[in-house]
């Protein structure tokens, strides 16, 4: 049971006598916008996060002045400023949903794939557990359209998500093991490079630094994956679309094709910003 349906008839009663109009105030959970005035015609709606239910009196005072006279009340701006910023450091971290970790797919496993690469190439870079936090993506939440995210890196988590596009025959071993590595990389480089969070998206960009890509030129099969990728991207597409296996994989690249494809660094670079594409979430 909650009094906060009455408290907010309160709240609303005595606000709409101070301010002079209709004000309805609803109580909420909002933590990133904990206060939303909106305007319809003379009333006024207001949603508070809940927390102001126990804010001290010269608050709920500033809160008015404020309503009233917007920025022109520079102290009562700072005082709500102040209060606001106290109470959303005792809000916490928000609470995500658990994650449930699967690796273990159709064709591969992705955990095995991550021991594999951890001991070839990051011994002492990851912890002996890394395997425990790379987990299949989870599949048909998110429709490909014209681009895709064949894996992720999640920084606060420090969980590594791959598509579940490529958990199928038709795509090569040395493939999803090189997408697992490019993770995992990710999980190397960003402890120590912490990217800068892009101001006012609410996504972090994420960058590929030259030390990134040093360290993923040097990976044994990365001309051959980025060759792969470039020979078989239209296919994982339509896959990862339609939910159906793939066709028409090529899954070999004669001697002279790898050769051209891997030669030319700035076709393989394009076929890598599509795929790792750089400004999305956690990539
Ligand atoms: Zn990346």
């Amino acid at each position: 049971m909650s009094a906060l349906p009455a408290i907010a008839d309160e709240w609303s009663a005595e606000l709409s006598a101070q301010l002079e109009r209709p004000v309805r105030v609803h109580f909420g959970n909002a933590r990133r916008n904990v206060i939303v005035a909106k305007a319809h015609g003379r009333s006024l709606e207001l949603r508070l996060n809940r927390h102001f239910t126990t804010a001290p009196p010269d608050v709920r005072d500033a809160l008015v002045k404020w309503l009233r006279s917007g920025r022109r009340a520079a102290r009562a701006c700072k005082r709500l400023d102040e209060w606001i910023d106290e109470m959303s450091k005792t809000l916490g971290a928000p609470q995500r949903r658990p994650v449930k970790i699967e690796p273990r797919g159709d064709a591969y496993n992705v955990a095995e794939l991550a021991r594999e690469v951890r001991a070839a190439c990051f011994a002492d870079e990851l912890p002996e557990d890394i395997e425990t936090r790379v987990t299949w993506g989870r599949r048909g939440t998110v429709p490909a359209r014209r681009s895709i995210q064949l894996g992720s890196y999640e920084f606060e988590r420090d969980l590594v998500r791959i598509h579940p596009v490529l958990d199928q025959p038709a795509v090569p071993r040395f493939f999803v093991r090189y997408v697992v590595f490019h993770e995992l990389l990710h999980a190397v480089v960003d402890r120590t490079e912490v990217p800068a969070p892009t101001r006012g998206r609410g996504k972090r960009r994420v960058h590929h630094s030259p030390e990134f890509r040093r360290r993923e030129a040097a990976y044994a099969d990365w001309s051959a994956a980025t060759a792969w990728q470039e020979a078989n991207i239209k296919a994982l597409l339509r896959s990862a679309r339609s939910g159906k296996p793939m066709r028409g994989a090529r899954a070999t690249l004669s001697a002279a094709a790898k050769e051209t494809v891997s030669g030319a660094k700035s076709l393989a670079k394009v076929a890598q910003g599509w795929l790792f594409p750089d400004s999305l979430t956690d990539d």
